[in-house]
C-alpha cells in the first residue's frame, strides 16, 4: 500500500540537472551559487540580508549568539513547537521561557509575553505556527517597549504573508529563520537561513558560519606586517562549520522559483479540505487565512481520548499522519530542568487534540481525495450513530 506522509518535497528534473551543473563544477562548497540563492531569498522576502547554513536549528544558533544571548539570560519562546526553537537558547546557556499559546492559531500569545518579561529577559523567539504569522506588530511593540530582541522562527511561514510584507522581510524583528528541510516549503536536502535587515548582526552571523574566522584585512585586531600576508587570516570568536554547500544552493535556488506555485497548490489543497471536511462533527478545522503559507494542515478532536484510536486508525489506511508538537518543556530533557507540566494549559489542550494530516505540493488529487475518503470512514466507524457525520456530496 501507498503511504501519504504529512509532508514530502517536490524535486523534478530541472532541480536535479541544477545539482549535477554544480557537482561538475570546480566549486562544490560555498561557490557562486551561495551568493545567488542569497540574493534570490533577499529578493523574494524583502530583506536586506539573507545568509544560508547547514540547517534551520544552526540558523538559530547563530542567530542566538549574534543577539548576544549568553549563560543566564532568558528568551522567550513558543511552548507549541519544533524543539529546535527552544534548544538554541539552551545552547548559549540561556533560559528558554515558554509563554502560552493562543486557542485557535497555536502561536505565541502576544498578551502572555508581556508576564514573562524579567531583568533577564534579552529576546523574543515566536514561531509562524503552521505557516500563520504571529501577531508580530504587538510582539515588535512588547520587544520595543523592553528592548528585547525578536528573532522569528520562521520555518513554516516561507511565502507567507503579514501585513503586504512577506515573513522573513524583519520589518517587525531583527533576524528571521527559514528551514529548507524536506518536509517544509522549499528544500536542499538539509539547509537553512538567516534574514536580517541590520549589518551588524549580518555580519557576526558572517563570522559565526564560518569558524569566528575573518579574512578581511581591515577588520584585523592584530595589525602588523606579519598579518599583512596574503595567507592571513584570524580567528576572532568561536565559532562554526555550518556552511551550505553550493550544489544544495543550487537546488535551493532552483526551489525557490517554484515557491509561489507550491503555496498556491498548498493553499488549494487547504481549501479543499477546509470545504469537505467540514461536516466532520468529531474535529475542529484551522483558522488560518489566506495569509498563512500552509505548512501543515492540523486538525484538533473535540475528544481528544480518541486520539490515539484515529492516530493508528489512520496509519493503517495508509496515511502519514503526525502530531505537532508535544509541548518542548514535556520532554525529559526540559523536565530534568525544571520545567513541569501544567505550565502553559493551552498548548497542552492543543497538542492532547491535535493532529496533521498530510499536505505538501506534490500530492495528487488522488491522495487528496484518500485522505478525505479515510477520514469519513474512520469517523463514521466511530460514531454510534452514523447520522451525525454527513458526507457533503455536491
Ligand atoms: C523544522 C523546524 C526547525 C528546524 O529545522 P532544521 O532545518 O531541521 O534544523 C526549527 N523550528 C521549527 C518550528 C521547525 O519546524
Amino acid at each position: 500500500m501507498k503511504k501519504i506522509p504529512y509532508g514530502h518535497q517536490r524535486i523534478e528534473k530541472d532541480d536535479i540537472q541544477a545539482v549535477v551543473e554544480v557537482l561538475e563544477s570546480p566549486w562544490i562548497t560555498q561557490g557562486p551559487m551561495l551568493k545567488r540563492f542569497e540574493d534570490a531569498l533577499c529578493k523574494y522576502t524583502g530583506a536586506k540580508y539573507a545568509l544560508c547554513v547547514s540547517s534551520a536549528t544552526a540558523a538559530l544558533h547563530i542567530a542566538c549568539l549574534a543577539a548576544g544571548i549568553k549563560a543566564q539570560d532568558e528568551v522567550i519562546t513558543s511552548s507549541l513547537t519544533f524543539v529546535a526553537s527552544a534548544n538554541c537558547v539552551l545552547y548559549c546557556g540561556g533560559r528558554p521561557v515558554f509563554a502560552d499559546i493562543h486557542k485557535d492559531r497555536a502561536n505565541i500569545d502576544a498578551e502572555k509575553i508581556e508576564e514573562k518579561i524579567t531583568a533577564k529577559t534579552k529576546a523574543i523567539i515566536p514561531v509562524h505556527y503552521a505557516g500563520g504569522p504571529c501577531d508580530l506588530k504587538k510582539i515588535a511593540a512588547i520587544a520595543g517597549k523592553h528592548n528585547l530582541l525578536v528573532i522569528e522562527d520562521a520555518a513554516h511561514a516561507l511565502g507567507a504573508e503579514y501585513n503586504g510584507s512577506k515573513v522573513g522581510s524583519c520589518r517587525y524583528s531583527d533576524m528571521a529563520v527559514f528551514s529548507f528541510h524536506p518536509v517544509k516549503h522549499i528544500t536542499t536536502g538539509e539547509g537553512g537561513a538567516v534574514l536580517t535587515n541590520k549589518k551588524n548582526l549580518y555580519e557576526k552571523l558572517l563570522k559565526l558560519r564560518n569558524h569566528g574566522i575573518t579574512k578581511e584585512n581591515s577588520k584585523f585586531r592584530i595589525r602588523n606586517s606579519r598579518t599583512s600576508g596574503g595567507w592571513f587570516y584570524e580567528m576572532q570568536e568561536l565559532g562554526f562549520n555550518y556552511r551550505l554547500t553550493d550544489f544544495q544552493c543550487a537546488l535551493g535556488l532552483s526551489q525557490l522559483k517554484k515557491l509561489d506555485n507550491f503555496i498556491k497548490r498548498r493553499r488549494e489543497i487547504a481549501g479543499i479540505y477546509n470545504q469537505k471536511l467540514a461536516a466532520v462533527c468529531g474535529i475542529d478545522l484551522p483558522r488560518q487565512n489566506l495569509e498563512c503559507s500552509w505548512h501543515l494542515y492540523s486538525i484538533r478532536l473535540k475528544e481528544p481520548k480518541r486520539r490515539r484510536d484515529i492516530f493508528e486508525k489512520l496509519h493503517r489506511a495508509g496515511i502519514g499522519a503526525q502530531v505537532h508538537y508535544i509541548p518542548v518543556y514535556f520532554h525529559p530533557y526540559y523536565r530534568k530542568l525544571g520545567y513541569k507540566r501544567g505550565l502553559c494549559p493551552n498548548a497542552e489542550d492543543f497538542y492532547r487534540r491535535q493532529i496533521s494530516i498530510p499536505l505538501y505540493q506534490s500530492m495528487t488529487e488522488q491522495d487528496v481525495n484518500c485522505v478525505i475518503d479515510s477520514i469519513y470512514k474512520i469517523f463514521n466507524e466511530l460514531e454510534k450513530s452514523p447520522e451525525k457525520i454527513r458526507r457533503k456530496r455536491e
